[in-house]
C-alpha cells in the first residue's frame, strides 16, 4: 500500500516503531537473498542502544464483523508495516508494535504466548502446504504487558503477499465519505490486484483495466483463493478459531492464527476459542464461516459490482470448495480418481473417526503406512491395533469402512507404489498438536530456546519421503 495514494487520513498513516526494552531474538528462520534486507532490520532492531523510533512504517485501521456483529473500530491489529527494499513483492509486518493512532487506547503490545502460538502455527501451517502468511522471526522483551503482568512482550516479525484483509475493505466502505470511499476502495482494489498480478497473469494488463473490471476479477479471485483455503484448513483437520472477516485474507492466507488449533480426536464440533460458546467458529462451520465473510467483501464492493454480479461471483465458493476438499481428502486415502461413490465413503470414514474417538491424522498414518491389502487379516480382524491405545466403540463399523476402502482401492486406476507415495506426501507424520505447542510455550516462557529449533525443523517437514 502507499500512503499518498489513498485519501482518508482515518485509514493509512505513516508511524515510528515504538521502543521496547532488551530485545532477545528467540529464533529466525535463515536468511536468504529475498528476506536479507528485513532479516538485517530486525537484527538491527534488538540490538542494544538502537532507537526503535528511526524505523518508521505504514498503519492501517480496519473494521470488521465479529462474531456476526459489525465492528466499525477494530485497531490496527498492531502491526507496523514495514517499507523494507527487498527482492519480489513481498510485505512485511512487524507484529506488537505499539500504539499508534489507530490503537484505540489498546498498547499495541503481543502477549508473548499468543506470539509463540501464532509462530509455530505458522510455520506448520506453511510445512503442510496450507496457504499462509508466514512467520520470520520472533524476540521478547524485557518489558511485561499492562494488562497482563506475568506475561512478557514481544515482537513477531511476518511476511505475506499482502496482508490486506476483508476488515480493511469494510473500514474504508463504511468510514470514508462517498467520493473517498469510490476512490479509495478503488486504490485498495487496485493494490490488492498488483500483490497478485504474477498469479493473475497481469503484470502489464492492470493498468487498462477499468476499476469495475477489477472489482470482479478481485472478488472472483478472493472467493476461489477463499475455498482452496477452507478445503485445506478442512482436509488436514485444522480450526482457526475466530474466523471475524477482520481475520481474513484477501489472499487466501491464514492470518492471525494463534487461537487455531490442529484437531487431534476427531470431533466437527471442535473449538479452540474458549469464548466461542455457541461453536459460530467450530471445525464444520468454517466453510460456512468464510462464506459469510465473502459476502461482506462483496457488500462493500456495491459500488462497484451489481447483485447478480456479486452473486454470480460467491455462487462458485461451494462449487470450488468441494472440488478441492475432495480432491485432498481423495489422496489422504491414496486415491487420484474421484468417483460420486467416494462421497459416502468420505462421510462415513469421518462418521466412523468420530464414533469411535479416533485420532485424525494417527489414523490418516496408520492407513498410510500399512499395507491397504493388509489392513484386515483372514478373519476379518483389523490387522495393526497400534492406530489407538483404547477399545473402540463400534469395531464392526470400521471393519465395514475398512473393506469398503479396500474393494475402491481394488477398482482404483493407482499402482500401489503410486498410492502409497501419494499417501505419504498427503499424511503427515508430524503434527502441531496442543501438547506439543503448550510444551514450547513453556519452554520459550522459562528462556529455553534449545529444543526450538529441532521442533520448527520437524514442523516445517511434516512428511515421511520414501
Ligand atoms: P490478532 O487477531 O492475533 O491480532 O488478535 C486479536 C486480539 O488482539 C484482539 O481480540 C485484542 O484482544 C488484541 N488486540 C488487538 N489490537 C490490539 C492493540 N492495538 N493492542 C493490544 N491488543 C490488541
Ligand atoms: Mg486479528
Amino acid at each position: 500500500m502507499n500512503l499518498s495514494r489513498y485519501t482518508n487520513q482515518a485509514f493509512i498513516q505513516q508511524h515510528q516503531l515504538a521502543p521496547l526494552a532488551d530485545l532477545q531474538i528467540i529464533h529466525q528462520v535463515k536468511s536468504t537473498h529475498q528476506l536479507d534486507d528485513v532479516l538485517t532490520l530486525f537484527n538491527q532492531v534488538c540490538s542494544k542502544g538502537f532507537d526503535m523510533r528511526t524505523i518508521t512504517g505504514l498503519v492501517t485501521a480496519y473494521s470488521g464483523h465479529q462474531f456476526g456483529t459489525f465492528n466499525p473500530a477494530l485497531g490496527d491489529g498492531r502491526v507496523l508495516n514495514l517499507d523494507v527494499n527487498s527482492v519480489g513483492l513481498c510485505a512485511f509486518q512487524l507484529k506488537g508494535s505499539g500504539q499508534t493512532p489507530f490503537s484505540y487506547g489498546n498498547d499495541g503490545r503481543l502477549a508473548l504466548r499468543s506470539a509463540v502460538k501464532e509462530y509455530l502455527t505458522n510455520i506448520a501451517l506453511a510445512g503442510l502446504g496450507i496457504p499462509t502468511i508466514e512467520s520470520l522471526a520472533l524476540a521478547f522483551s524485557s518489558e511485561r504487558l499492562q494488562q497482563q503482568q506475568l506475561q512478557h512482550s514481544s515482537l513477531l516479525l511476518r511476511t505475506a503477499q499482502t496482508f490486506t484483509r476483508i476488515g480493511h475493505f469494510e473500514f474504508l466502505y463504511a468510514s470514508s465519505s462517498t467520493e473517498d470511499k469510490q476512490h479509495d476502495l478503488g486504490v485498495l482494489i487496485t493494490d490488492c490486484l498488483a500483490a497478485s498480478a504474477t498469479d493473475l497473469g497481469l503484470n502489464k494488463t492492470l493498468d487498462t483495466l477499468a476499476v469495475k473490471e477489477q472489482a470482479q476479477m478481485l472478488l472472483n479471485n478472493v472467493v476461489e483463493k477463499t475455498a482452496y483455503l477452507a478445503a485445506k484448513w478442512q482436509s488436514a483437520a485444522f480450526c482457526h478459531g475466530t474466523l471475524n472477516s477482520d481475520n481474513m485474507s484477501i489472499a487466501g492466507l491464514t492470518l492471525d492464527s494463534a487461537t487455531g488449533e490442529f484437531m487431534s480426536t476427531f470431533d466437527p464440533s471442535m473449538t479452540p476459542n474458549a469464548i466461542d460458546q455457541q461453536g459460530r467458529y467450530a471445525f464444520e462451520n468454517q466453510p460456512r464461516q468464510c462464506l459469510f465473510n465473502l459476502h461482506v467483501l462483496a457488500q462493500c464492493l456495491t459500488l462497484f459490482l451489481s447483485p447478480t454480479q456479486q452473486q454470480h461471483s460467491l455462487k462458485q465458493f461451494y462449487q470450488s470448495y468441494y472440488q478441492h476438499y475432495s480432491m485432498l481428502m481423495l489422496a489422504k486415502l491414496g486415491l487420484n480418481d474421484f468417483i460420486p461413490a467416494d462421497r459416502q465413503l468420505l462421510s462415513e470414514l469421518l462418521q466412523c473417526l468420530y464414533d469411535n474417538k479416533l485420532d485424525y491424522n494417527l489414523f490418516f498414518q496408520w492407513l498410510s503406512q500399512v499395507d491397504s491389502l493388509q489392513l484386515l487379516n483372514k478373519n476379518n480382524r483389523i490387522q495393526a491395533t497400534d492406530i489407538h491405545q483404547h477399545t473402540l466403540a463400534n469395531t464392526d463399523q470400521l471393519i465395514h469402512w475398512l473393506r469398503r476402502y479396500q474393494m475402491r482401492i481394488e477398482q482404483g486406476e493407482i499402482s500401489t507404489c503410486q498410492r502409497h507415495q501419494l499417501m505419504m506426501k498427503s499424511n503427515p507424520n508430524f503434527v502441531l498438536t496442543k501438547p506439543i505447542l503448550n510444551m514450547a510455550i513453556e519452554h520459550v516462557e522459562h528462556a529455553d530456546f534449545t529444543a526450538l529449533s529441532c521442533l520448527i525443523n520437524k514442523l516445517s517437514h511434516p512428511f515421511l519421503t520414501t
